[in-house]
């Protein structure tokens, strides 16, 4: 989709701060972190939200989870949080799925 920010960043039209990367997931740093350690876990096909899954997908949304045990691992992050922001209300902005990896000092507001 040319429209959406992941997209771009999947198709290297835009630059990403890359952290780790497979042939079905990218993980890039957050543009503008809400923790120490703030990463983004972004499937490379586009759905707007996990809402949007299909039961084909389910392989790939276990990937998701694997992407950041993954990145974890690499950087020896013992202690994690997972967040998946679906729909405006709960702020989600950009419309591709994505896990929110945040580590570090946490508070408990995100
Ligand atoms: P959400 O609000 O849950 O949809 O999360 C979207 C996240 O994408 C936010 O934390 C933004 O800071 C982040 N973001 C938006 N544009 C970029 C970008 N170009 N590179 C990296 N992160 C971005
Ligand atoms: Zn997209």
């Amino acid at each position: 989709m040319s429209s959406c920010v992941f997209c771009r960043i999947i198709a290297q039209e835009i630059p990403a701060n890359v952290v780790h990367e497979t042939d079905d997931i990218i993980v890039i740093k957050d543009i503008a972190p809400k923790a120490p350690l703030h990463y983004l876990v972004i499937p490379k096909a586009h759905t707007t939200s996990i809402l949007d899954l299909a039961d084909h997908e389910a392989a790939l949304a276990g990937k998701m989870f694997l992407a950041a045990r993954d990145v974890a691992k690499k950087k020896n992050i013992q202690s994690f949080r997972l967040v998946v922001n679906t729909g405006t209300e709960s702020g989600q902005s950009v419309f591709h799925t994505h896990l929110h990896f945040l580590a570090g000092k946490l508070t408990q507001d995100f």
